[in-house]
């Protein structure tokens, strides 16, 4: 870095005084820290700017440059960003709890007036994410951050993406597992909004239950989780589900009433719940008709943030999930039409109903991949980091299961010689 730049990168960094460590994402520790020039408290994501080929610098990239288009009351505001000692920096307005540690807080009430509202401030950031054609990929209840305000802010778009031309490819490894769309268990590399409406169902059915919905152990056994609780799909209700990539037959089994599931919820909930969660992305609905559903202008009405309950402490309970989920039995894999795994059902695992693949498909990896998205330069950035140094490489995202490791590098080795498009 020429020594004018340096100069100005210290001098930035000094500008920030470094308190305690926040969390620890997959790309970075995040601090909290003290703007000295404003006064106010931040979280600075440290970013390690490593060598291109390991996809660090990609994903802060796309974080920077999708955040600085995006300036929405429910969406975490990117205030600076800067280079400094090796590391990117990304500053953020400090958030005081996630929605994951208010789920999981025992001491916590939350009233059908609250659900309603956490719910409605995750929609609304969704809306104006999918209004300037985002996707966001990863939603989740511990990157739903909330304010002192109570304001619920939709944050970490590492693993956001531009989307739109209906032909474009993208990966289908995004999401965390339990919050991840049939279609892109099924591999499809064509997908739409539709995903993180149905990770919005995830989390709004984890709000009423207080514990995640559908917790699959692996991509198969999430789907026989998913069929499990709604259902085996029926062809007609879902005409596109054969030909996608991953498509295997699952035995038949008919759904249970949903009421069953959620015996607290009111019926205008169920029947938004039942709409997030339709099989068909094609007629899912959509976060904005969702937005306007009944639901929302029925009473309760939502609880105003700065009245909503929250946990005392931030990150309390942030890295365990909870274990008393007792998961439904899945219905049991009849056979890959296309393909020649072999699908077998283990009778002694752990959680019963156990699937496993003999011959493990390269897509059933459990890792986050970064999906290369080539816009050019951007050219308002908050600070001036020059994005001329991350090259224009998709990126592959380091996979959050170390056993898993060599097999991701032996697939990303394998899409670097591709083109652009996964
Ligand atoms: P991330 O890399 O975005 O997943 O962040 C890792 C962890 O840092 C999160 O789980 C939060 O606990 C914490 N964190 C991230 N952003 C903020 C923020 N703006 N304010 C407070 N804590 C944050």
């Amino acid at each position: 870095m020429p020594e004018f730049d340096q100069f100005l990168s210290k001098k930035v960094a000094d500008r920030y005084l470094k308190r305690e460590v926040l969390g620890e994402g997959t790309y970075g520790v995040v601090y909290k820290a003290i703007d000295t020039k404003s006064g106010q408290t931040v979280a600075i994501k440290k970013i390690r700017l490593g060598k291109h080929s390991d996809g660090v610098n990609f994903t802060a990239l796309r974080e920077i440059k999708i955040l600085k288009e995006l300036k929405d009351p429910n969406i975490i505001e990117l205030i600076d960003a800067f280079p400094h000692k090796g590391n990117l920096h990304l500053v953020f307005e400090f958030m005081e709890s996630d929605l994951e540690a208010v789920i999981r807080d025992r001491n916590i009430v939350l009233s059908p007036a609250d659900v309603k509202s956490y719910l409605q401030m995750t929609l609304k950031g969704l809306a104006y994410c999918h209004k300037k054609w985002v996707l966001h990929r990863d939603m989740k209840p511990n990157n739903l951050l909330i304010g002192a305000d109570g304001q619920l802010k939709l944050a970490d778009f590492g693993l956001a993406r531009l989307f739109g031309s209906p032909d474009r490819k993208f990966t289908h490894q995004v999401f965390a597992r339990w919050y991840r769309a049939p279609e892109l268990l099924f591999g499809t590399k064509q997908y739409g909004a539709g995903v993180d409406v149905w990770a919005a169902a995830c989390i709004f059915a984890e709000l009423l239950l207080r514990r995640p919905l559908l917790q699959g152990s692996s991509d198969i056994d999430q789907l026989g989780k998913i069929f499990a609780t709604f259902g085996t799909p029926k062809p007609s209700q879902w005409p596109d589900m054969i030909y996608l990539p991953d498509y295997v037959e699952y035995q038949y089994v008919s759904a249970p009433p949903l009421r069953s599931l959620f015996p607290m919820a009111s019926d205008d909930a169920l029947d938004l719940l039942s709409k997030m969660f339709t099989y068909d992305p094609k007629s899912r609905i959509t976060v904005q008709q969702a937005l306007e559903h009944r639901y929302f202008s029925s009473i309760p009405a939502p609880t105003k943030p700065s009245s909503l309950p929250r946990p005392a402490r931030k990150g309390e309970s942030l890295n365990s999930k909870p274990s008393d989920f007792n998961p439904h039995e899945g219905p049991v894999v009849l056979s890959p039409p296309r393909k020649s795994r072999r699908v077998t059902v283990q009778r002694d695992g752990l959680e019963g109903n156990v699937h496993y693949t003999e011959k493990v498909d390269d897509h059933f990896y459990d890792a986050r991949q970064v999906a290369g998205e080539n816009t050019g330069r951007s050219e308002n950035v908050p600070m001036s980091v020059d994005f001329s140094i991350f090259g224009s490489k998709p990126p592959p995202r380091p996979t959050l299961n170390s056993a898993d490791r060599s097999h991701l590098k032996r697939k990303l080795d394998l899409e670097f010689i591709q083109p652009e498009r996964e």
